[in-house]
């Protein structure tokens, strides 16, 4: 049994509460460690550190802070293995994703602001003002359970390149791998209070944070339920908040695409992490004469991941988080049944061998109407939507008949016609022909995806206030 019950505040380990939330092993149902049940009090300590801290950290130089991202750059990179098996084991993602995305990521975006660290900052003069850049203050980041260290990187480390001091609060789902991201900045020997670790559920420290007074701003990642209410209690004291939420994101498959490439990438982005990521290509719009095609292909490439245990180096798709994720999976699966779209492969039983942990069987629906309830709601698993349309017209219609607009594919053989199709879709991101994730490319949502950007120079910008001195 893992136990993490204390809390990382003002640069020491310190037990709070004394209350306790179990974390389970989703493949096994098991209980596997616990972490703290914060309170409104512990909330306000870490606050009060990060606020402490702040002179101190606003005033350090572009190279000292450069100087202790790379200190926990190495500490982090020395612990990639066992970061790789705790999120397996919590989270769920098999072994070869875990590694290759979950522990490595973090690694990347903190390298990324190491280097920006190291270009020359620029002053602009603006007529007769010099226009100045300075750290916004103290940053609640309040983050999900899926990528757990990803979305905790990518908020801190522009946040402390940026000279802000930070509180972090991570998803009581899961968190296990964020006790050794706090091992590795305990011994990168941040100053006191530079950073700190608060655990409990959102409703009580998360709420707490974000209507702390002594926070300036707030970095959210969640669900659109979660980020309307951060977004109304931060608005009370007129903080910054920036919201990266959820998407139902549409993989347009043009018909001079080539088809059996952009059906199989596509499913298997849908199935990334067991459907539990939001940038998920969940809608999948096929040309209506070649849809029978793409069910086939789209069937065989669902069934080659078979659920399995994520330890396993083969394994390919692992359990979904919970079991309250996985009855709300189920409850889709069975809506798309009702409402009238064909199952293809999948469906409500489990997956055959597997007696316990949290499994859901990946599911295909052919023939989805635009407007159903499975083509429009984000449903967090292992199920795709095969959506036909006419001509591209209309795909753009469908493509952009979502209340969320996070990301997207579009596929053609020719890129001119995929770049002007591209543009038309409102999303934040979008890859034609598959192009590679940039981890220096802004990245945010339209509509109810959310406000803000994350990763890169734009990254940085959310944790910066402007001056204008005028000369
Ligand atoms: P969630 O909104 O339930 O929880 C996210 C975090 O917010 C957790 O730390 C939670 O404790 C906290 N929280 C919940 N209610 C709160 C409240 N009232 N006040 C303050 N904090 C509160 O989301 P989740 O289920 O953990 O994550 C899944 C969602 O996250 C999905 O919708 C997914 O699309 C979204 N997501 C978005 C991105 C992105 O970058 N756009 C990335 C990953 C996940």
């Amino acid at each position: 049994m893992i136990d993490r019950s204390a809390m990382y505040i003002d640069g020491a380990w310190t037990s709070g509460s004394t209350a306790t939330i179990a974390v389970e092993n989703p493949a096994t149902e098991e209980v596997i460690g616990v972490v703290a049940n914060g309170t409104a009090a512990d909330a306000d300590r870490a606050v009060r550190a990060a606020r402490n801290a702040f002179p101190g950290w606003a005033a350090t130089s572009r190279a000292e802070r450069a100087h202790f991202l790379s200190k926990l750059h190495e500490g982090l990179e020395k612990r990639a293995q066992a970061i790789a098996e705790v999120i397996a084991t919590d989270v769920g993602t098999p072994m070869r994703i875990a590694s290759r995305i979950q522990a490595a990521l973090p690694l990347t975006d903190i390298r990324s602001y190491i280097d920006l660290l190291d270009e020359e900052e620029a002053e602009e003069t603006i007529g007769n003002s010099l226009v100045v850049r300075e750290p916004a203050g103290v940053v609640a980041a309040i983050t999900p359970w899926n990528y757990p260290l990803h979305q905790i990187a990518c908020k801190i480390a522009p946040a402390l390149a940026a000279g802000c001091t930070v509180v972090v609060k991570p998803s009581e789902v899961a968190p296990l791998a964020v006790y050794l991201l706090f091992d590795a900045i305990h011994d990168a020997d941040f100053p006191p209070g530079v950073v700190n670790l608060i655990s409990g559920y959102g409703p009580v420290i998360g709420e707490a944070l974000v209507s702390h007074p002594e926070v300036d701003v707030v970095s959210f990642t969640g669900s659109v339920r979660g980020g309307a209410r951060v977004a109304e209690l931060a608005s009370r004291s007129i903080k910054r908040v920036t919201l990266e939420l959820g998407g139902k994101s549409a993989n347009v498959i043009l018909d001079d695409a080539d088809f059996a490439t952009a059906v199989k990438v596509g499913v298997a982005n849908a199935f990334l992490n067991a459907g539990q990521t939001c940038t998920a290509w969940t809608r999948m719009l096929v040309p209506v004469d070649r849809h029978e095609e793409v069910v086939e292909l789209a069937k065989a490439a669902a069934e080659s991941f078979s659920p399995g245990d994520p330890l396993d180096p083969k394994t390919k798709i692992g359990p979904l988080v919970s079991r309250s994720q996985r009855d709300q999976v189920r409850d889709f699966i069975r809506k798309g049944i009702e409402g009238g779209a064909r199952l293809v492969t999948g469906g409500l039983d489990a997956p055959d061998g597997s007696d316990r942990g949290y499994f859901v069987r990946p599911t295909v629906f052919a023939d989805v109407e635009p407007n159903s309830e499975i083509a429009q709601e984000e449903i967090f698993g292992p199920v795709l939507s095969i959506i036909p349309y006419e001509d591209e017209a209309q795909a753009l219609d469908i493509a952009n008949n979502s209340s969320f607009g996070l990301h997207g594919a579009v596929w053609s053989s020719d890129q001119g016609r995929a770049l002007a199709f591209a543009r038309q879709v409102r999303t934040g991101q979008i890859d034609i022909n598959g192009g590679a994730f940039n981890p220096l490319a802004p990245f945010g949502g339209y509509k109810k995806s959310g406000v803000g950007r994350e990763l890169g120079r734009l990254g940085l910008d959310e944790f910066l206030e402007t001056k204008s001195i005028q000369l």
